[in-house]
């Protein structure tokens, strides 16, 4: 954290840096000077070429940083872009009031790729309540006007986010409504900064003030369905990864102050006057030296760093103990729980029991709503709707993290501004099933997928949008050897192609040229062109459903797909599954309901002598099932409805806890041999109440071995269900969903189709 600028426009009166215990400020030069600049890059440089980091995170800050204006900015961005970026891949980020934010800054934050955060602290009470210039005038109207110029589709790139500090004054429903009307890419909630010698004001009869306003929050965020990115909730997960505030990770931030003095984490400056100060600086010391601090060291020992009171904690692997800074008393040090310790514990214990059952609430919320419809056994279409718009949420996420690998791109900037201008290309790309399989093993090329190199999968997913969107672009798009695949729409056989193609799309269909391999392809004529395999598609009664035998990502089912199909055999799978949706119709209406239209794709995996029936979904992958090539559609039916329930619960367990995580012990069940994990039970069973009521239905028409079936599948699941509800292995929502889907059951039972 650079310190470019140690003076403010505004004067904030819950700001550490001026109106807490430490008061260094006063003695700092104005700006950091350019020598201070040079010599802090080239103490950064030195360090991530000496450790080999793949990337540097660097947030300009203050004070506030836009006081350097934009060629004081320049020179700055210039100096640790020259110096770093050459050994290591540079980050660079701001934290700002936003106050003075042009759109000349605008466009030099994006030439150098910088993200900025902007403090912000939700409606114009709430905001104003703290943040005012020095004469007491409100900057409401001004940040504002900043957000919206980071919105702006030229400038979205360089929009990180909101930081909003808690004020527990301020109606949480209000700061929730402003904060998301700012379209923040993710909201961060900060406690005011205290410690034990001046602890947080705690108005009213509430012990936990701070906790009940941020559930208060949590509960609309969890119950909106989670819009956007509020990283104090995803953090505090179990597994949530953590933050400064939060978890056991290391610290691993330094400060630079504009003098050039090493520092550690400044909210310090609340403890007390110098808390944060090393005695070294960036002229004299590197970055090991002053991370060898004993200040900086002892929050590198995770657990064992921790007072006695927070080691013995059961919350201490998602707490840690709260900020740093918020330990402080005078005589103990930090050798303290937080200040905010009640606060903490109410709060991570409210974050986990959300899902209480509907007996303890006022009211059903929606998300019980959901769980509640989705355990008839196949839920509304309208749910499946709403999980599928979860699935491109996720989807989307996972896209800006990808961005955030590759940095900015002609292809990220051309996604966003196809999502303001054709927003339905963008999502018709994104809710295909393969593109989230791609960007998940992009972000972690060791998740399971059956391709290697882990190229960029944005390039292609801007010119599978702007093909459809039928707008004019030209992006450079990794290639495999000999094949660009472009999602959703097929993929070109050019000799040749090594590397990155140039590809640029017009109108029809779009050219691909790298090297001397050069080819257009012309999606509005009848006859496909030379080399260009369309996707396969059959129609049924909500759409087209792809027969996908050719999309490299498909390949996530943890067993072999079927290689590209022949024409033949792909006409026949279409009339299978074809078959398949009038069977569904006539058997179970309203899991076919449930399907229809959410189901994208169906992919045909290998060929298996020994096992030749086959079915699989992958997490990864919502709207699409594998199936082996079965002739006889009436089991094809069965398998189709079987593995939706696997997606629907998948897309489910995407968000919301059902079984108590990291825990319960392993569970036997009728259906397998081998004992199983809750959740792999709760799947079973999901998918067991659906086979039993397809079989049910069989059985009603028809009688003879439908009724076994029927029976046979009715007994698994009942025992799964009952095995799952004494295993006390589920939360609270996973005990009423399988209640639920217990007395869905028992309708089966004595029901007819
Ligand atoms: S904008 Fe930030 S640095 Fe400036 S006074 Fe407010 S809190 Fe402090
Ligand atoms: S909840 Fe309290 S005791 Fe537990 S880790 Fe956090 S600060 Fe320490």
């Amino acid at each position: 954290m650079l310190k470019v600028h140690s003076r403010c426009d505004l004067s904030c009166d819950h700001c550490y840096v001026y109106q807490h215990a430490d008061q260094t400020w006063r003695d700092r030069p104005v700006r950091m000077s350019p020598a201070t600049v040079r010599a802090a890059a080239r103490r950064i440089a030195e360090h991530a070429r000496e450790h080999g980091l793949p990337v540097v995170h660097v947030v300009l800050h203050g004070g506030e940083p836009l006081l350097l204006g934009a060629a004081g900015l320049r020179e700055v961005l210039t100096e640790l872009r020259s110096a770093i970026s050459p050994w290591t891949r540079l980050d660079l980020r701001m934290q700002t009031n936003g106050v003075l934010l042009d759109e000349e800054l605008c466009r030099l934050l994006v030439e150098y790729g910088v993200r900025v955060g902007v403090s912000f602290d939700g409606d114009r009470a709430a905001n104003d309540r703290h943040r005012v210039f020095a004469h007491g005038g409100s900057s409401h109207d001004h940040v504002r006007r900043a957000l919206a110029l980071l919105r702006q589709p030229a400038f979205r790139s360089s929009y990180a986010g909101i930081l909003c500090t808690v004020d527990v004054h301020n109606d949480p429903d209000r700061v929730y409504e402003a904060l998301l009307a700012e379209s923040p890419p993710r909201v961060d909630l900060l406690l005011p900064h205290a410690t034990w010698d001046n602890p947080p004001e705690r108005p009213g009869p509430s012990g936990t003030p701070y906790a009940d306003w941020l559930l208060r929050i949590h509960r609309r965020w969890v119950d909106d369905g989670r819009p956007g990115s509020i990283r104090l909730f995803e953090a505090l997960r179990p597994g949530g990864g953590g933050t400064e505030a939060f978890g056991l990770a290391p610290a691993d931030v330094l400060v630079v102050e504009a003098d050039g003095s090493w520092e550690q984490v400044d909210s310090l400056k609340t403890a007390y006057h110098g808390a944060a100060g090393t005695g070294f600086d960036v002229f004299d010391q590197s970055v090991d030296e002053a991370a060898r601090h004993p200040g900086v060291a002892v929050r590198q020992e995770g657990v064992e760093g921790l007072c006695a009171t927070c080691r013995a904690c059961p919350v201490v692997d998602r707490c840690g103990g709260g900020l740093y800074a918020h330990r402080w008393r005078t005589g103990t040090g930090f050798d303290n729980p937080s200040v905010y310790c009640a606060d903490l514990l109410r709060l991570i214990d409210g974050v986990d029991a959300y899902a209480k059952p509907a007996h303890e609430w006022s009211t059903a919320s929606p998300v019980d709503e959901l769980l509640d419809d989705l355990a008839t056994g196949h839920g509304s279409p309208r749910t499946v709707r709403r999980l599928a718009d979860d699935q491109v949420a996720i989807t989307r996420m996972l896209v800006a993290a990808c961005r955030e690998v590759s940095g900015p791109t002609a292809a990220w900037e051309v996604l966003a501004d196809l999502e303001v201008t054709a927003p339905t290309a963008v999502r018709a790309v994104l809710e295909h099933p393969f593109v989230r399989p791609w960007l998940v093993h992009r972000l972690d090329p060791s998740a399971g997928s059956g391709v290697r190199a882990a190229v960029d999968p944005l390039p292609a997913l801007a010119v599978a949008a702007a093909v459809r969107a039928g707008v004019p672009v030209t992006v450079d798009v990794p290639v495999r050897p000999d094949v660009i695949t472009v999602p959703t729409l097929g993929s070109l056989v050019l000799p040749g192609l090594r590397g990155s193609a140039e590809v640029t799309v017009r109108p029809g269909g779009f050219r691909v040229r790298c090297g001397s391999a050069d080819r257009t392809v012309h999606l509005d004529r009848s006859e496909p062109s030379a080399g260009w395999r369309p996707t396969r598609d059959v129609p049924v009664p909500a759409g087209r459903l792809l027969i996908e035998d050719d999309d490299p990502y498909r390949d996530c089912y943890g067993q072999p797909v079927a290689p590209g199909l022949t024409p033949s055999a792909a006409r026949a799978l279409g009339r299978t599954l074809a078959e398949a949706w009038q069977i569904m119709h006539r058997d179970v209406p309203a899991h076919l309901a449930a399907l229809d239209g959410a189901l994208r794709a169906v992919v045909p995996l290998s060929p298996d002598p020994s096992r030749p029936l086959r079915s699989a979904t992958a997490r990864h992958a919502f709207g699409a099932v594998a199936v082996t090539v079965h002739p006889d559609a009436e089991t094809v039916a069965v398998l189709l409805v079987h593995e939706w329930q696997h997606a629907k619960l998948g897309a489910v367990l995407d968000r919301y806890d059902l079984v108590v995580p990291g825990q319960g012990p392993v569970i036997r069940v009728p259906w397998r041999p081998d004992p199983r994990p809750p959740e792999g039970v709760l799947q079973g069973v999901y998918a067991h109440l659906a086979v039993t009521q397809v079989w049910r239905a069989r059985a009603a028409a028809d009688g003879g071995s439908a009724a076994e079936h029927a029976d046979r599948y009715l007994a698994w699941t009942r025992d799964g269900a009952d095995a799952l509800l004494a295993s006390r292995s589920l939360t609270a929502a996973g005990e009423r969903f399988v209640e639920r889907l217990r007395h869905a059951l028992e309708e089966t039972r004595v029901g007819s189709r």
